[in-house]
């Protein structure tokens, strides 16, 4: 779990390592950055996180809704 606190209200909050990992992988970055920016759930404050101690697994292909592949 990647701990974080938000810049403008305070609001603690918690992202995943994978989730991380997927929003990366969406957005086509291969190469871990330093940060990540993300919104707060709470003001949609956007706060970047660094990613400097986080171990990023391989991030989850999107599963394709109606696919037959296992
Ligand atoms: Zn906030």
């Amino acid at each position: 779990m990647i701990k974080a606190r938000c810049y403008r209200c305070g609001n603690p909050f918690t992202l995943t390592e994978q989730f991380v990992s997927n929003a990366l992988a969406a957005q086509g970055v291969t190469a871990k950055p330093t940060h990540y920016a993300t919104e707060c759930p709470r003001c949609r404050h956007v706060n970047k996180l660094s990613l400097g101690r986080a171990h990023l697994p391989e991030p989850e292909p999107p599963a394709p809704a109606g696919s037959a592949e296992p």
